[in-house]
């Protein structure tokens, strides 16, 4: 039976661009719990990966499973639902919105069951309470409950991280796949957002971040992973994919 131990496990997930194979991963297991940095040169498929995982976009082979639950073919709010969600390498808060609605659209039910609830307006009205309450303790845990009636379009392209990660954890996940959080940010803000990853996974969150600075991989990872050219070349601790050659070719280019 499955691993308990993991709680998402890829096989042999492939997606090709016209002739050009972006993914071509054999096996890839995120273990419960911990904290798994993908790494590899621009263009390796780390993106397209994220995608395919979590139903933005389709594989033409391959099966996942995340917490007993098999994704492929399955829609990313329900890929959400089942308690796995993501960011974007470019952040995708919606800029016109107010910092707290892109925060409240993200919980969970807010797509078409607003007609559905209105007659039960009790019901309704609580869960957006607890919404707003859930979202402004989320704000004001990544700083930025004081911006909450701003148009999201006006904070800087760190905050827009935070917010990105603040709302993705609306759902109240059991996994985070981030991608490039830390790209574009200034060294103070990275040192907290790597802060806000290590209290994810002390929440029992497990990550999957993809990131360049080895420093940060190396701080706060349990376990890295390395694509090239669309496949896993090399897994282990920070220290061990370092010294591994085939690594280090890699990211050499050859
Ligand atoms: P990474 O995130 O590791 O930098 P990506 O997953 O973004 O890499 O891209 C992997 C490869 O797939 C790149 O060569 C990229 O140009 C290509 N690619 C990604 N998305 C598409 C697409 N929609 N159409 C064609 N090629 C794509
Ligand atoms: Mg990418």
């Amino acid at each position: 039976g499955p691993d308990p131990a993991v709680i998402l496990r890829a096989d042999n997930v492939r997606r090709r661009f016209g002739g050009f194979t972006a993914v071509d991963v054999d096996r890839l297991a995120v273990r419960r719990g911990e904290i798994t940095a993908l790494i590899g040169p621009n263009g390796a498929g780390k993106s397209t990966l994220f995608n395919l995982l979590t139903g933005f976009d389709r594989p033409d082979a391959g099966q996942w499973m995340f917490d007993g639950h098999s994704l492929a073919g399955v829609p990313p709010h329900k890929v959400a639902r089942l308690g796995m969600v993501r960011t974007f390498q470019l952040t995708r808060v919606l800029a016109r919105l107010t910092v707290l609605e892109n925060m409240r659209i993200a919980a969970p039910g807010q797509l078409g069951e607003r007609l559905w609830a209105a007659p039960f307006s009790l019901a309704w009205r609580r869960r957006e309470k607890e919404n707003t309450a859930r979202a402004r303790a989320l704000l004001a845990r990544f700083l930025l409950d004081g911006k909450r009636d701003e148009p999201a379009g006006a904070l800087s392209g760190g905050q827009r991280k935070l917010l990105e990660m603040a709302r993705a954890l609306m759902v109240e996940p059991r996994m985070v796949m981030l991608d490039e959080p830390m790209a574009g940010v200034n060294p103070a803000l990275k040192q907290s957002l790597l802060g806000h990853i290590v209290s994810l996974r002390d929440d029992g969150v497990s990550v999957l971040f993809v990131e360049h600075d080895m420093d940060m991989v190396h701080e706060i990872s349990d376990h890295v992973v390395v694509m090239a050219q669309g496949r896993v070349i090399a897994q282990g601790t920070a220290r061990e994919v370092t010294q591994d050659e085939r690594v280090v070719s890699a990211y050499l280019g050859e």
